[in-house]
């Protein structure tokens, strides 16, 4: 009801009607019941009438008398209008009455209510249209005070943000900067797998395709997603905007607040804000990670220069296993090299005691796996994924794994593993790097098994396979040093000359090898077989008593004698030594087999004699 009229005032039939300054109707009501037929009759429009065009135009008076109304329902009405002005002078609305006066008095009557009225919506409107313009004014500052306070949040936390290299403090930065801003929101950090943090307002970001979700979109298509919907019975707003640097989406932030509670989502705000923070977090992440680069080469140049310090195969995979265990900080660890001539694998080095030294075929469980696809194997949560069988894994007990093969040009020579009891222990990092130091400790591995095969060669005679002179020579210096006693066997080929002479020297080749064969096979292995010079081979037996090196010797010369094919035969010397003699040399041991052996020769060969 407009504010200060009462229309039981009178008995009019007729309608009031309050336009807008555009002729807009605002307000209109019946002044009597019987009015209503009057009312149904327009159709609202004023200015299609022409009753208030006029007032509007001319911000003039207006009325129009009982029988000037050429339509037919206005037939026998009144029309009184009167524009309405504001404080400046301005027109504000039109009031205007229609009425069917019965007579004289009534039309007096409703004309003096018609100025009552105007009077007083005259100075009620002013009083509104001063109410909305405080309100108006209200709200505007309002609006520019959040802007301010928003603009300074967004200053501070870029100010904030700037020069901070700890990803986990810019991540909680934004956070709590969101947090002041909509306290009784529900905010939440879905980070891509690459990045992780200790906070718990951060989860992983789950990617998967096709999902019709607004963090999925958000993410796919690197834009905020504002969207409404029930959650949890209650209708919510929900924004997910992207968190993103220059190279690339890093996560997603999501904001959600219930609707209707005082604060909406400010959607250009928070995208500036994550705008800010991906910034951010791109710089601390490349810087982090150019600190774990740097650390990582150290790291590999201070293991390499270690590793290549050994030049023992197995001085490399002790150390190589150790420390790798140090840098992951894992649980189990262990170094597994392939033996492809065999079709085995064997541990060469492990901090599991059961594993060390044990063999397995070479397509057996991770290992083979690698060994087999050349690429390296990362297990999150064994017990989720036991279909590979592993004896490693299942001993441990573990629960992640990292693992990769050693490759050297395209040679597989073997594969790395470590291991943790916890799931998802391993970061890809950890993956990465372990493959970085794989490249290096193959190389280890190959200088050292090298080295050995230099040191081998040095000390072996080629024809035989046996040692060589100077090798035995040094032995027996170094046993002469440490042992209580020793025994040396020295043997000479019968009338080798015509084996020669019969079947030529190659044959008498194939005969010395079969002889240092059968030499070989009757000795342990703590024994030194070498071939002493031509078609003469030494045997020295440590700590062995004479009569047991008597034994040894007669054993070959009968297997000679029995298994040669030319058949040759042998003769032998044995000497002996021991602590108490008086002159202990290598030069005297030599001597006396060697006597030994001429005196063999001199009654009749294929016989042994001890000197
Ligand atoms: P015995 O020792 O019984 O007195 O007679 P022998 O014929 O074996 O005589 P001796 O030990 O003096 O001669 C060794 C011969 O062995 C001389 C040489 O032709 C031959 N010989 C030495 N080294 C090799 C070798 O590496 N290969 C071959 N095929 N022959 C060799
Ligand atoms: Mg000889
Ligand atoms: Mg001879």
């Amino acid at each position: 009801m407009i504010q200060g009229i009462n229309p039981g005032d009178l008995e009019l039939r007729g309608m009031l009607l309050l336009c807008d300054a555009s002729g807009i109707e605002l307000e209109s009501h019946a002044l009597h019941e019987a009015a209503e037929g009057l009312l149904a009759g327009f159709d609202g429009d004023w200015r299609q009438k022409g009753v208030h065009a006029i007032a509007i135009a001319d911000k003039q008076s207006f009325q129009i008398r009982r029988d000037e109304h050429t339509h037919p329902i206005l037939k026998d009405c009144c029309t009184l209008a009167k524009p309405l002005l504001d404080d400046s002078n301005e027109l504000a609305a039109v009031l205007g009455l229609i009425y069917e006066p019965r007579d004289e008095r009534e039309e007096r009557e409703a004309r003096a209510l018609f100025a009552a009225w105007v009077k007083a919506i005259q100075s009620d409107l002013i009083q509104v249209r001063k109410q909305a313009e405080v309100e108006r004014l209200a709200a505007m500052k309002h609006g520019y005070e959040e802007e301010m306070r928003k603009k300074a949040v967004l200053y501070q936390v870029a100010k904030q943000l700037h020069g901070n290299m700890d990803v986990d403090a810019v991540l909680g930065e934004i956070m709590s900067s969101m947090k002041k801003i909509y306290p009784s929101a529900d905010i939440a950090l879905y980070l891509t797998q690459d990045h992780s943090s200790q906070l718990p307002m951060v989860k992983p970001l789950q990617i998967q395709h096709g999902e019709e979700d607004s963090l999925m979109r958000a993410y796919m298509e690197s834009r905020a997603v504002f969207t409404c919907e029930i959650i949890a019975g209650r209708r919510c707003q929900r924004l997910a905007v992207p968190l993103s640097g220059k190279q690339g989406v890093y996560g997603i932030m999501q904001v959600i607040i219930e609707e209707g509670l005082g604060s909406e989502l400010d959607v250009p705000f928070i995208t500036e804000l994550a705008e800010c923070a991906g910034a951010a977090f791109e710089n601390a992440r490349l810087h982090e990670s150019s600190n774990i680069m740097i650390h990582e080469l150290r790291l590999i140049n201070e293991i390499t220069r270690r590793l290549n310090q050994s030049l023992k195969p197995q001085e490399v995979f002790q150390f190589a296993t150790d420390e790798l265990i140090k840098i992951f900080k894992a649980n189990f660890g262990l170094i597994i090299q392939t033996d492809k001539d065999n079709r085995v694998m064997t541990v060469q080095s492990s901090n599991i005691t059961e594993m060390t030294h044990a063999s397995f075929d070479l397509d057996y469980g991770f290992a083979g796996l690698m060994i087999e696809s050349r690429e390296p194997v990362i297990v999150s949560d064994y017990a989720q994924h036991p279909e590979i069988p592993s004896k490693f894994m299942e001993m441990t007990g573990a629960r992640s794994m990292i693992g990769s093969p050693i490759i050297v040009g395209s040679e597989v020579l073997g594969v790395i593993m470590m291991a943790h009891r916890l799931p998802d222990y391993f970061t890809y990092g950890n993956f990465k790097l372990l493959q970085v130091l794989s490249g290096h400790i193959g190389l280890a591995m190959t200088n050292a098994s090298l080295h050995a095969e230099v040191r081998r060669m040095a000390v072996t005679d080629h024809l035989t396979g046996l040692y060589n002179r100077h090798y035995l020579d040094e032995q027996i210096k170094l046993m002469q040093q440490r042992d209580p006693c020793g025994s040396l066997l020295l043997t000479d080929i019968d009338l080798f000359k015509n084996i020669n002479d019969t079947h030529g020297h190659q044959i008498g080749d194939e005969s010395i090898k079969q002889v240092a064969q059968i030499i070989k096979g009757s000795i342990r292995d703590t024994d030194i077989a070498a071939r002493w010079g031509g078609e003469e081979m030494a045997v020295y037996l440590p700590r062995l008593q004479l009569d047991q090196a008597l034994m040894v010797a007669e054993r070959i010369r009968r297997r000679v004698e029995e298994e040669t094919d030319p058949k040759v035969t042998i003769s032998s010397g044995v000497s002996h030594w021991n602590r108490e003699d008086e002159k202990i040399s290598v030069e005297s041991l030599f001597y006396r087999a060697d006597m030994a052996l001429y005196e063999a020769k001199r009654t009749g060969r294929n016989q042994v004699r001890i000197g």
